[in-house]
């Protein structure tokens, strides 16, 4: 299939908004499901609803054996050395506060470093400042420049061994500007820090690899990724997954409980305390293959190519200010319309029948770096075509006239 054949698969712009008919431009706060996940959901629930890891009876095999074939697609999906570094969590929110209270309680002190950047989500920020609360750890922050992208030459000068842990995100959700994660994670490996990657917005970016970039932790969530909601994962390097305290206890993360004490289970049970989302889980295998067919790279190409287009027909409209404006970007276009408010143009737009999101984006700190309340955010997936852009356009005139 390619990208411009995959539109059919999604139920949702069936639909008609407002009497419009949708037109859906907010897949950096979730992507739309393909029939595939939606199917896989519903059959779970149909014949298959049982729990993991409890070898009880029929179903419960056929659960266990769907949930953790889903670990061994995405370890092969993320390159994992071995399937045991995927740890199944509700999504990148709770991925990040895992690391921070295991990994982070375990080995951070007073005086030593955190660093961050000015472009991270806020669930890659109040995670760290809970903990630095308790701990005293000091954070540092990455700047970013006005073109939208992270300046590599002060976080250079940042790195010194004080620095434990360097925590990024791939791709900016607010601005699209996609860093060069690499460099950043190379150059905190050079000081010795462990290395934690947001990838939330990055998983249909590029084909990503976790043993090339060598980054400790990285953190996705399935509803980014076409697949179903409260879902994600954790992948950790083996070797730091094995040595940190458990997450959360309770039942399937334990080897043996007695009134004494318990021993806990390895890595990844150790971390998956509960009855995890298991219909969730087995969609998100569907929704990896969904974007393995289809392939990263001309997913990347498509959105690029909506994105240039909808870039070129912005610069001739009036009042129209990009909010950074990284030759990188993929998908993600942020924009302010001068003399209105973000989320005026929101509703007007909804009116249309226009998804757009408006707003801070969880990225207050880069807001205030450009001295912005929010902006008006458009974001394409693999199922918007040329049509969507001229819709959009076509709306975003009419918002001007009515409000200016
Ligand atoms: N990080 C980034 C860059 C994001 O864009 C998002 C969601 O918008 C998150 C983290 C949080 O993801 P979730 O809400 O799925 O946990």
């Amino acid at each position: 299939m390619k990208p411009s054949e995959a539109r059919g698969e999604f139920t949702a712009l069936e639909q008609k908004i407002n009497g419009h008919p949708l037109i859906y431009l907010d897949s950096a706060a979730t992507t739309l499901k393909p029939r595939s996940v939606v199917e896989a959901v519903s059959h779970f629930y149909s014949y298959e609803a049982a729990n993991v890891h409890r070898g009880a009876h029929a179903l419960g095999d056929r659960a266990t054996e769907n949930f953790e074939a889903t670990r061994s697609c995405i370890a092969e999906f993320i390159g994992a050395r071995d399937v045991d570094e995927i740890v199944f969590t509700k999504g990148t929110t709770e991925s990040i506060n895992l690391v921070a209270q295991t990994w982070g309680r375990r080995y951070l002190r007073s005086g030593d470093v955190v660093i961050l950047s000015e472009m991270e989500h806020h669930a890659n920020i109040v995670p760290w400042q809970i903990l630095q609360q308790e701990l005293g750890f000091e954070i540092k922050w990455v700047p970013v420049t006005e073109s939208g992208e992270l300046n590599f030459d002060t976080y250079k000068g940042l790195l010194d061994k004080k620095v434990k842990l360097v925590s990024l995100t791939y791709a900016s959700n607010s601005l699209g500007t996609i860093n060069d994660i690499a460099k950043f994670i190379a150059a905190a490996k050079s000081v010795g820090s462990v290395t934690l990657v947001d990838a939330a917005q990055a998983m249909t970016v590029e084909a990503i690899n976790v043993r090339n970039l060598g980054c400790d932790f990285l953190a996705f969530s399935a509803h980014k990724v076409y697949g179903p909601f409260g879902v994600g994962i954790l992948y950790g390097r083996i070797e730091v997954l094995s040595a940190l305290p458990p997450y959360q206890g309770g039942g399937a993360m334990i080897a043996e409980v007695t009134k004494e004490k318990t021993i806990f289970l390895q890595p990844p049970q150790r971390f998956e305390a509960g009855t995890p989302n298991i219909s969730g889980v087995v969609a998100f295998a569907r929704a990896i293959e969904f974007v393995r067919e289809l392939a990263p790279d001309n997913i990347s190409r498509h959105e690029r190519g909506l994105t240039e287009l909808l870039l070129q027909m912005l610069a001739d409209v009036e009042g129209v200010r990009l909010v950074g404006n990284s030759r990188s970007r993929r998908n993600i276009i942020s924009f302010v319309l001068d003399g209105a408010h973000p989320s005026d143009v929101g509703q007007l737009l909804n009116q249309q029948g226009v998804a757009v999101r408006t707003g801070h984006h969880c990225n207050q700190p880069l807001m205030n770096r450009f001295g912005i309340s929010g902006t008006i955010r458009v974001s394409f997936g693999v199922y918007n075509n040329e049509h969507d852009v001229e819709a959009f356009m076509r709306a975003l005139m009419k918002a001007r006239e009515i409000l200016l």
